[in-house]
């Protein structure tokens, strides 16, 4: 409201006064002047955003990311938006949250729609990135037929999508579907080694399906794809309840508990940075490579070592336990990376110290935010496969 406006509202509320309600009018006054205060006040306040690149409309593409409050998904919609684009995130918030990207609300490139892919999605895009889906085993054994429609009712309504605005969608696949591996390093060409009815079925085969029905598209419906096959992934904006190897040791150093090791220790994985991550599947995105592309670090470690590691990096001396071993536990992990290499020219460049380093940091101030509230946060480690079935067969599951 302007102060002519305010001169006319006055001037008008004048002529109606007479001597007995003039004392009602005066605390009329007081309070538009109250209110015009609170207006200029906001309009006052601009909320600063990241700097993003200004590209022309021809330039600027408008993409969806599926998961994009998720912790990968919102680390890929920082750079998105960084670089100029129109993102639309579609979450239902299951283990992703608000703030992994509130730092975009409001911004005229960026909108957020809840919403579950299960059910069809009619929006106008030219590029998917589709992460929709638990990632962590605790959370994706938590509702297996969930999960299961997720990657599977999901994923076909993500093609259909593509199809119907003729969008390149990229599908972030797992190096889960290698299963429990027999080949060291896994190429591409490696078929895999999965238990079809264990406790991972539900992610692996849904994530194997899911990538089947990529290729279907492709080759039926002529829709452009591309397949990340993701090994894993560590960094800052881990959901703190995530039950991963990495956010498991971190908090557990932190909070100088003993670090539980499910098993001998001697399984093996390859451990990536975030950002290297959302590097590889942006150029995978751009290249004009089709087939699947493992992204991930190719340094290899014990899960034992790791413990000791991030024991040391946090700069505690807790001690390491042994747990029972999970089921079906992939026993070595480790990407081979030529095709990534020599198609998208990608490479990942942390080493694990240093972007253990930044994900400890990050964890720190979460933990001390957490401890320090009213509302604690429930952490929970899987300790014993009881545990697992106790999840499995809690009787809060929603199908
Ligand atoms: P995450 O759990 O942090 O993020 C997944 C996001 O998807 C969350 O925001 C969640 O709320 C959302 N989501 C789940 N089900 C949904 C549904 N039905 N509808 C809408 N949104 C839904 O996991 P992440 O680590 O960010 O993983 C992202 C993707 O990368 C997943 O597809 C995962 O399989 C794949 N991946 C990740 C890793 C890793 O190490 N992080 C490794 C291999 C593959
Ligand atoms: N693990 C562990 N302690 C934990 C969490 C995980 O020893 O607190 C082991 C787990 O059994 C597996 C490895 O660490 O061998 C990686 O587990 P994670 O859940 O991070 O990912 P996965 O690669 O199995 O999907």
């Amino acid at each position: 409201m302007n102060s002519v406006l305010l001169y006319f509202l006055f001037s008008f509320i004048g002529l109606l006064a007479n001597g007995d309600n003039n004392d009602s009018l005066t605390k009329l006054k007081e309070e538009i002047l109250e209110l015009q205060k609170r207006i200029d006040n906001l309009e006052k306040f601009h909320k600063k955003y990241p700097r993003v690149k200004y590209l022309s409309i021809n330039e600027q593409r408008r993409i969806l990311v599926t998961g994009g409050a998720g912790f990968v998904g919102s680390h890929l919609v920082d750079r998105l938006m960084r670089d100029g684009h129109r993102v639309t995130v579609v979450d239902n918030f299951f283990t992703g949250s608000k703030a992994n990207i509130e730092q975009w609300f409001g911004h005229p490139n960026f909108e957020l729609i809840n919403h579950d892919i299960v059910n069809s999605l009619f929006i106008e895009v030219d590029e998917i990135y589709h992460l929709a889906s638990p990632a962590s085993p605790p959370h994706y054994m938590f509702n297996a037929i969930k999960t299961i429609k997720t990657n599977t009712l999901g994923t076909i309504n993500m093609l259909g999508l593509a199809r119907r605005v003729k969008a390149k969608l990229l599908f972030t696949s797992t190096s889960e579907v290698y299963g429990d591996p027999e080949v060291h390093p896994q190429p591409e060409t490696y078929w895999g080694n999965v238990n079809p009815i264990g406790p991972r079925a539900c992610y692996d085969e849904s994530k194997r399906v899911a990538e089947a029905m990529c290729f279907a598209y492709a080759r039926q419906e002529k829709i452009q794809v591309r397949i990340a096959r993701i090994f894993n992934t560590y960094g800052p904006r881990m959901n703190l309840n995530d039950g991963r190897v990495i956010s498991n040791f971190i908090i557990q150093s932190l909070r100088k508990q003993n670090l539980t090791l499910y098993g001998n220790g001697n399984q093996t994985r390859s451990f990536q940075y975030i950002d290297d991550l959302v590097n590889g599947l942006v150029a995978l995105m751009n290249s004009n490579y089709s087939k699947p592309v493992n992204l991930g670090n190719p340094d290899e470690f014990t899960i034992r070592d790791t413990a000791l590691l991030i024991r040391d990096v946090v700069g505690n001396s807790n001690e390491v336990v042994v747990k029972e071993k999970m089921e079906d536990d992939p026993q070595r992990r480790k990407p081979d990376i030529t095709v990534a290499k020599r198609e998208l020219n990608w490479e990942p460049k942390t080493r694990l110290r240093e972007g253990l380093m930044k994900t400890i940091d990050y964890f720190r101030s979460e933990v001390d935010k957490n401890d320090n509230s009213e509302n604690l946060h429930t952490f929970y480690y899987l300790n014993s496969k009881d545990e697992l079935d106790e999840i499995i067969n809690s009787d809060k599951i929603e199908l």
